[in-house]
């Protein structure tokens, strides 16, 4: 039953808004984002497997730390169900179910995951210290440079409509040297408004396909 793939796209979704709202906070500070353990900011307790599932943990733990007890921000576990529910509404406009899952389906659906992993992220550092992230935007442009190649090399797909994807890098990337130039601290978070722009356009057009 599409059912349960569904539940399983949701589940993906709010782990990748759990990763998402750690690389937010350590990437801008040089913070190692896949080896080093989550902990408490509180306290400092290191984080075991049973805290970090995603909204779970927070309502068996009645939105607080185990080990100190101080309450956990309402925000992580809006943020985890929201990216859920992104991921969820971007795998129903690629129409996924188990009778029709192919290698070009797989790879669109990953693709997705990945590339709204790092708008999340280029979004949530936006929100928060008003700069576009360079590492991140590097690595989105890279990634939509392979995906479109993969399109048009392998399933000789018509691309036309990823320009879409470019036409956002290159917004970011506009706002990014922009950012440089003025060398001024900006005020608006304008790359969180993009971003948002961005996620809309991509699944949007994927619907109308
Ligand atoms: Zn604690």
């Amino acid at each position: 039953m599409d059912i349960y793939l569904y539940a399983i796209i949701f589940v993906m979704g709010c782990l990748t808004g759990s990763f998402c709202t750690l690389a937010v906070y350590r990437i801008p500070i040089g913070r190692d984002i896949t080896h080093e353990r989550s902990f408490c900011p509180n306290c400092n307790h290191k984080l075991g497997f049973f805290d970090l599932i995603p909204v779970l943990s927070y309502i068996f733990l009645g939105g607080k730390c185990r080990y100190c007890g101080q309450k956990i921000r309402i925000r992580y576990l809006i943020l985890e169900i929201t990216s859920g529910i992104i991921l969820l509404v971007y795998g129903l406009s690629l129409n996924m179910s188990f009778q029709e899952m192919t290698i070009y389906k797989i790879v669109q659906f990953f693709f997705g995951m990945i590339f709204i992993t790092a708008i999340l992220i280029i979004a949530g550092i936006d929100k928060e210290r008003k700069q576009i992230q360079k590492q991140v935007l590097i690595f989105a442009i890279i990634l939509v440079f392979i995906y479109i190649l993969y399109l048009s090399i392998v399933e000789k797909t018509n691309i036309d409509r990823y320009a879409i994807y470019l036409f956002f890098m290159f917004v970011y990337f506009c706002i990014y040297l922009c950012d440089r130039i003025s060398k001024k601290p900006r005020k608006n978070a304008i790359g969180f408004y993009i971003s948002i722009c961005n996620l809309i356009a991509v699944i949007v057009g994927n619907f109308t396909m």
